[in-house]
């Protein structure tokens, strides 16, 4: 059954209309939900005392509870969410220099199977709804209000548990109200989607125009990438993968991001750094962007069969790349303490800035 956090605006409004109230008594309501953060009916206090009792009597709202809170040594904080079902997600609030990253999940656990990553192993379980994705924002803005929070959170990153491209229809009803006036309110240039690259669902994603892209490559050729992301690379192989995101719309001034883990002794060498600028050489349309991560094992989770890249090596590939004109970020892994890296890198950077 759909939640009043499940709707949006144009939902919630046929919603009232089905119950015999105008219009702008859902935008009203959409407003405390998200520009308030209230989700008590009771407390909507421009709203008539009998729509109050009638929203709070038929009207199912519930956030995630909050099991866990863990903060790590760096300040980065992972939230342990539990569903109405008993199922669990992540939320990590990273801290930046001037403000706050949400990395939101979006299904619980993930039918991608990436060998590198810790929810990859525990497979799907389920789709996360709109109301579950949004809940998220509500929850880790309350997080900074309790602690008197000088930083704010500006950027939200689809970083989390699962594949948002698997979810779309929720990822994109949950993109309206996270990016709507009268919703949540962030600029479409301050929350960024990460997928592996679901053929056709990335071109559905880049028409709504809601948010900028980020792609986990993580490898420079279709044979690497097959044997760290199978799944993925069956869905899309690596060139076609390319010409679909040469194909993408961005906005001006838009980049495309690629993310890269390098995975000591796997995909981290001078010859990977050079076939990676082989790639890019052939990449028309907008100069892409390289964040590399440098796998860290996770203090946390199932253990992984890697290692962390060595810092020597880590330099080169940074070296060979920037040689060659290449924009590359190095980014830290977050919370690593906590086990807040594990999933989709979820606690890496800087998204959403624009860049
Ligand atoms: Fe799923 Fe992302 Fe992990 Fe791959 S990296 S298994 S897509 S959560």
């Amino acid at each position: 059954m759909a939640m009043l956090l499940d709707y949006s605006l144009p939902e919630l409004e046929e919603r009232f209309a089905a119950m015999g109230e105008p219009a702008y008594r859902a935008r009203q309501v959409y407003q405390w939900l998200w520009q308030k953060g209230v989700t008590d009916p009771q407390d909507m206090t421009n709203l008539a005392k009998s729509l109050r009792t009638r929203l709070a009597e038929e009207e199912p709202l519930a956030l995630p509870a909050v099991v866990r809170v863990q903060e790590s040594s760096d300040g980065t904080v992972k939230l342990l969410l539990s569903l109405s079902d008993g199922e669990s997600v992540e939320t990590v609030l990273i801290p930046e220099k001037d403000h706050y990253t949400l990395c939101l999940s979006t299904q619980v656990g993930c039918a991608m199977g990436c060998t590198f990553c810790a929810t990859g192993t525990m497979g799907f379980t389920r789709q996360m709804t709109p109301g579950e994705i949004l809940s998220q924002v509500l929850l880790a803005r309350r997080i900074l209000e309790e602690r008197k929070s000088e930083l704010a959170l500006r950027n939200l990153v689809f970083m989390g548990m699962g594949e948002p491209l698997n979810n779309l229809h929720n990822v994109l009803a949950s993109l309206e109200t996270i990016t709507h006036e009268l919703g949540l309110g962030f600029s479409t240039r301050r929350v960024t989607v990460s997928t592996v690259g679901v053929p056709e669902k990335l071109e559905r994603l880049g028409a709504s125009g809601l948010a900028s892209l980020a792609v986990s490559l993580h490898a420079p050729t279709h044979e690497l990438r097959n044997e760290l992301m199978p799944r993925a690379e069956s869905l899309c192989p690596l060139p076609e993968l390319m010409e679909r995101l040469m194909a993408y719309p961005l906005k001006p001034r838009q980049r495309i991001t690629f993310e890269y883990i390098l995975l000591g002794g796997v995909n981290d060498s001078p010859a990977h750094a050079r076939d990676l600028v082989r790639l890019f050489s052939t990449f028309r349309g907008s100069r892409p962007k390289v964040n590399l991560i440098a796998f860290n094992p996770p203090a946390e989770g199932p253990e992984l069969a890697y290692r962390a890249p060595a810092p020597e090596d880590v330099e080169q590939f940074l070296e060979i790349l920037r040689g060659k004109d290449v924009t590359v970020m190095l980014r830290k892994s977050k919370g690593q303490d906590i086990g807040a890296a594990c999933g989709q890198l979820r606690a890496a950077h800087e998204f959403g800035s624009g860049a």
